[in-house]
C-alpha cells in the first residue's frame, strides 16, 4: 500500500513538537503540503526549518497562533483559507487535584483542547463538503475514557472531543469527508521524558520500573513513540482509509483492557 498525499494540504495544530510534529513530518513525507502551528514564533521557525531539511521538497508553512481563543483559529484561517486534511492535535495537560482547578483553567482547557477544533472544523469542513473529499481528525487520548483522578479537566475535554468527532461524522455523512478521533496512549514526547526522569530520580528506581508501576496494563511495556501515532494518523488521512468514519481508534499499546 502506498500512501500518497500529493496535492493535499494539511493543517496540523500544536505541531512544533511532540505528537503534532511527528504527524506533520509523516504527512509531509507522504507528499502533503503541511501547515504547522504553535504559539512561539522562534520554535515555529525552528520546526519549519527542521522539516524542510529532513524531507526533500517538503512544502511546509508555519503559522504562529495561540489557539486559546477565537483569534488564533481566525488567524490560521486567514493565512490558510483552504485545507483537505485537518488534524486537531493541539492539547494542554497537567495533573492537578480537582479541588484546585479554578474556573479560568477549566475555560482555558476547553478553549484550547475543544473549541480550537470546533472553530477550524466549522471552516474547513464546509469546504471539504464542497470538494467532496476531506479528512478531519481529533487527537483524543485514552484519558477521554479512562480518566485518572488528577486530570479531571483534561479528561473532560478529551471525552468531549470523542462526542464532537462522532457528531461531526454524522453531520458529514455521505459527503466524502470522514471524521475520526485517534486515541493515543502514553507517548514519549519531551514532556513525558522529563516527567519520567523526574519520577525516576524521586523514586530512586530506573525508568522502566517507574513505567511498569505507573502503567501496568500497557501491553507494549514501553512508551509509544510519536512517529507510531503519526503512522496511524497518516493512514487515516489517506484515500486508503475512506471507509473509516465516526470512529474513535486507539493507538495505545493495548493499555485499555477492553476489546471495544
Ligand atoms: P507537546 O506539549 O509536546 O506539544 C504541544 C504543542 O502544542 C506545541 O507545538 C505547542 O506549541 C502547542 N501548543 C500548546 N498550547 C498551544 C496553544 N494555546 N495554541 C497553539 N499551540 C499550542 O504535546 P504532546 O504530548 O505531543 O500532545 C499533543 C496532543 O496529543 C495533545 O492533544 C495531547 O492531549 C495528546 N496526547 C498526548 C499524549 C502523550 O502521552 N504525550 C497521549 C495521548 C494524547
Amino acid at each position: 500500500m502506498t500512501l500518497n498525499l500529493a496535492s493535499k494540504r494539511a493543517v496540523v495544530t500544536g505541531s512544533t513538537s511532540g505528537i503534532g510534529f511527528a504527524i506533520a513530518r509523516g504527512l509531509a513525507e507522504a507528499g502533503a503540503a503541511v501547515v504547522i502551528n504553535g504559539r512561539n514564533n522562534e520554535r515555529l521557525v525552528e520546526a519549519t526549518e527542521r522539516l524542510r531539511s529532513e524531507i526533500s521538497n517538503a512544502d511546509v508553512t508555519g503559522v504562529a497562533a495561540d489557539l486559546s481563543g477565537a483569534a488564533g483559529a481566525a488567524s490560521i484561517i486567514e493565512r490558510v483559507p483552504e485545507a483537505d486534511i485537518l488534524v486537531n492535535n493541539v492539547g494542554i495537560f497537567m495533573p492537578k487535584n480537582f479541588f484546585e482547578i479554578p474556573d479560568e483553567e477549566w475555560e482555558e482547557y476547553f478553549q484550547v483542547n475543544v473549541m480550537s477544533g470546533v472553530r477550524l472544523s466549522r471552516h474547513y469542513g464546509r469546504q471539504m463538503i464542497a470538494k467532496g473529499w476531506g479528512r478531519i481528525l481529533f487527537n483524543a487520548s485514552i484519558t477521554g475514557g479512562f480518566m485518572p483522578g488528577e486530570m479531571a479537566h483534561y479528561g473532560a475535554t478529551k471525552a468531549a472531543l470523542l462526542g464532537l468527532s462522532r457528531t461531526l461524522a454524522e453531520t458529514l455523512a455521505g459527503t466524502g469527508v470522514t471524521v475520526n478521533s485517534f486515541i493515543p496512549g502514553p507517548t514519549f514526547t519531551e514532556k513525558a521524558a522529563a516527567f519520567l526522569k523526574k519520577r525516576s530520580e524521586q523514586e530512586g528506581e530506573d525508568e522502566q520500573d517507574v513505567f511498569q508501576q505507573d502503567l501496568p496494563t500497557s501491553l507494549l511495556r514501553r512508551f509509544i513513540r510519536p512517529e507510531e501515532v503519526a503512522n496511524f494518523v497518516v493512514f487515516l488521512a489517506s484515500e486508503q482509509a475512506s471507509a473509516i468514519t465516526g470512529a474513535g481508534l486507539r493507538v495505545d499499546g493495548g493499555i485499555v483492557r477492553s476489546l471495544l
